[in-house]
């Protein structure tokens, strides 16, 4: 266990460091240090809370020497006006006895304010990813002299849409630098990131759950595909005393629409659904019944969940095994909260089997498999990505993409299209051009549909 000492901090920095008061580094803190020191790029997987914020603030800040130059040398991009906002006061609180300059820009406030800032100078940048790309565009904001890139909370950004922005910012970056990125989930979108723009990133994964693992009961089924999975839940949620409140992870917003539907038919009335295509009051309303036990089922997304304060769940049910361990531990730790004991579901495919070891693994502790109801009705009917694909590696999920672009695949887009209630995760989002666009687009096509 290292202290704040033993990372060598320059005298400036190191008082800032001690004025607030902390006793130690946290464990992604003491990890990351000589990660990021060293230049290689990094993801980091963890939650608000771990400190992960300092935990890249220090050791950029304790590399950055004073300088007088217009353009920004480090870039840090955050999902939201609020995050910029208190980024920029932990990095004065760290600097106050250096001499860095920090300022944040953000969407939906003047621009010309913004810029007018920019052209003064800064050494450290904060930004929404729409609002930066704008200040890029007029010419007043280069990005030429970044040599650090992080991007925080990159889950929620890529939940929210923001791929278009981030891919244009990367274009407008010189290759040498460094990539720091920080993520709760990992997420089959932000995967695709890292290896589209990521050079061998050093991974560091902090798995936390709120919830002591004794105090989850978990059990597993192994299920033959995700219309077998959708019986066997139907066959369990019969006992609605047992089952009294229930929330069900599934990882793609496509199919927790189809595990919804599907429900419908037995359980409509007593479940309902979040994830970011949701429109905003969809969501809170959502929560707010699930929360009454007005619904006493709630299917949500990994990136989704993580915000929700919710109390007394019974059941955590993971629909789908999370490819990422650490995914598998926030998941669980919804339930069994405050000395209650909680109980935890997974159904787990041939194919997620090995997904399955790696959680064991990660807990030291096996999860015990119990046998499959034989009243429950196996279904033969295949989704398009458990359909057998030619050249099939490890990850099926990216076979889709590549290989099954079949009509049916292109029908059920469509279809997804058509349900998704437009909208976006956060209000705040509205001020970004593309998801604004693409919550209208799916909005005509509902009232189309109507
Ligand atoms: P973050 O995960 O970066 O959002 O930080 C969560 C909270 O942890 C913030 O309020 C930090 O001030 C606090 N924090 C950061 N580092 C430490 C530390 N080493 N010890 C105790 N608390 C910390």
């Amino acid at each position: 266990m290292s202290t704040f000492e033993d990372f060598n901090l320059p005298k400036q920095l190191n008082n800032a460091v001690n004025e607030l008061g902390f006793d130690k580094p946290t464990p992604i803190q003491e990890k990351a240090y000589s990660v990021i020191l060293s230049g290689k790029d990094m993801v980091g997987i963890a939650q608000t809370g771990t400190g992960k914020t300092l935990a890249y603030l220090i050791p950029i800040l304790r590399d950055l020497k004073f300088a007088d130059q217009i353009n920004p040398r480090i870039l840090i991009l955050v999902p939201t006006r609020e995050l910029v906002l208190q980024m920029v006061e932990n990095i004065e609180s760290l600097t106050k006895y250096m001499n860095i300059r920090a300022l944040g820009v953000y969407g939906g406030t003047n621009i010309n304010t913004q810029k007018k800032a920019v052209a003064q100078g800064t050494d450290i940048l904060v930004a929404t990813p729409g609002r930066l790309y704008d200040l890029a565009v007029t010419g007043v904001l280069q990005l030429k002299g970044i040599k650090k890139l992080v991007i925080d909370e990159v889950d929620v950004m890529l939940d929210l849409g923001f791929r278009p922005q981030i891919t244009n910012i990367f274009d407008l970056l010189k290759e040498r630098r460094q990539n720091i990125m920080f993520s709760a989930t990992m997420t089959e979108e932000v995967d695709v990131l890292i290896d589209d723009f990521f050079t061998i990133p050093a991974k560091i994964s902090i798995a936390v759950s709120g919830t002591p693992l004794e105090n989850i009961e978990q059990k597993s089924y192994q299920v033959k595909n995700f219309y077998t999975k959708i019986n066997l839940l139907s066959h369990l949620l019969t006992d609605r005393d047992e089952f009294s409140k229930v929330l069900v992870f599934i990882s793609t917003k496509k199919n927790a629409d189809k595990l919804f539907e599907d429900l419908e038919e037995d359980y409509g009335h007593e479940a309902c659904i979040i994830h970011s295509n949701k429109s905003q009051n969809y969501r809170i309303r959502s929560i707010n019944q699930f929360d009454k036990g007005t619904n006493r089922i709630l299917i949500a997304t990994d990136v989704m969940a993580r915000g929700l304060d919710l109390e007394k769940i019974t059941h955590v049910i993971n629909f789908d095994t999370p490819g990422y361990p650490e995914n598998y531990m926030h998941r669980i730790g919804r339930t069994g909260r405050a000395e209650q004991k909680g109980k935890t579901i997974l159904f787990f495919t041939e194919k997620e089997a090995e997904s399955k070891s790696a959680i064991e693994r990660l807990m030291s502790l096996e999860i015990p498999v119990l046998e499959f109801p034989e009243d429950v009705q196996r279904s033969s009917e295949l989704l398009p990505e458990e359909r057998p694909v030619i050249g099939d590696v490890k990850n099926s999920h990216r076979n889709v993409k590549v290989e099954d672009r079949g009509p049916a695949f292109h029908e059920k887009k469509l279809e997804n299209t058509k349900t998704n209630q437009g909208g976006s995760y956060l209000r705040k989002a509205k001020k970004y051009k593309k998801p604004q666009k693409r919550g209208d687009k799916r909005q005509n096509l509902k009232s189309k549909k109507r």
